[in-house]
């Protein structure tokens, strides 16, 4: 997600009672038949009032894919999932489509900072993510690698000690994807090769729990010529990360130029990179199982856009 957008409000009050809530009311946003999803395909969706309210965001635009903030992404303000909250977003889910869920995690984590303080400070609230995670049962935990700030190296060897601290204190069934960036200052992970050493570095029955998930919209901005050279990316990919590694896409057409390394999301077929390598991706034999998110601008009406992206993207995958 670009950093500049401010996360929806979490609802932080008890509810005495876990009523699931109606969403049964006629879907209007004709967003392409999902039926044909051949993997979970959706959009982030907003949790004003309360995850459980994404659900009927999911639903309106027929997603079989599902993306949330599990709290105010740009707040260090922490918060607990407590068993009804959990209860509430599992039975909202069950009226949906979506068959996989992830939550992006919170934009002031820096894994990697040299500074202690701001290091345990942020592995802290990377655990409360994990914990987010596990308490509403979501597939994954979307997480940008940090800002080495000093030095690059270094800052490798900070981000995967952490992380490998985060997820030895709270196992669970979520997997982390850690996400490909645009390489923007000296954030880090916007190269295969990169990417590749961090994950080494987390000992190995971690990494069992840990894989990757693929921008578009970032690769594109960190030099990877999606539109030049599809299939060079892919076969890159393939032999740096492994295919088996990468757990989401995230869908985006970009403000930005290739290496640009700008991190600016576009609609789809309205960017930078353009609708040929979106119907590429969507009928892509290796990419078919892998589920895809967009986070493509909403405009004043978020249900209506997205399910005009996913008619889109429906449509270049029934060819
Ligand atoms: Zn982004
Ligand atoms: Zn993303």
């Amino acid at each position: 997600m670009p950093a500049k957008k401010a996360a929806a409000k979490v609802s932080t009050r008890k509810a005495p009672s876990p009523p699931a809530p109606s969403i049964s009311a006629p879907i209007v946003v004709d967003a392409g038949d999902w039926t044909k999803d051949r993997a979970p395909l959706g959009s982030h969706v907003s949790v004003a009032g309360g995850s459980w309210e994404s659900a009927a965001r999911a639903r309106e635009i027929s997603a079989t894919g599902s993306q949330i903030f599990t709290k105010q992404a740009n707040r260090w303000l922490e918060r607990d999932i407590d068993d009804v909250e959990s209860t509430r977003y599992r039975t909202a889910m069950t009226e949906t489509q979506v068959r996989w869920t992830c939550a992006h995690d919170s934009y002031l984590i820096n894994l990697a900072s040299p500074d202690d303080a701001l290091r345990a400070r942020s592995t802290e609230s990377f655990r409360a993510e994990l914990r987010r995670c596990h308490a509403l049962g979501l597939d994954a935990l979307v997480s940008h690698p940090g800002n080495f700030m000093d030095d690059r190296v270094s800052g490798i060897a900070r981000n995967a000690e952490a992380i490998t601290e985060a997820l030895e204190a709270e196992p669970g069934p979520t997997r982390l994807l850690m996400e490909l960036t645009a390489g923007q200052g000296t954030v880090l992970g916007s190269t295969f090769e990169e990417m590749a050493d961090l994950l080494s570095r987390i000992p190995a029955p971690l990494r069992a729990r840990v894989g990757v998930c693929l921008d578009t919209a970032h690769v594109w901005a960190a030099g990877y010529d999606l539109v030049s050279d599809f299939d060079g990316v892919f076969a890159r990919y393939a032999d740096v990360l492994g295919f088996a590694s990468l757990g989401c896409l995230h869908l985006n057409d970009s403000k930005a130029k290739l290496g640009s390394h700008l991190d600016r999301h576009e609609l789809i077929a309205e960017g930078t990179i353009g609708g040929e390598v979106f119907r590429r991706i969507m009928t892509h034999e290796a990419l078919a199982t892998v589920p895809k998110i967009l986070e493509t601008p909403k405009g004043d009406t978020p249900a209506e856009t997205d399910g005009r992206m996913l008619r889109l993207l429906r449509g270049y995958a029934a060819g």
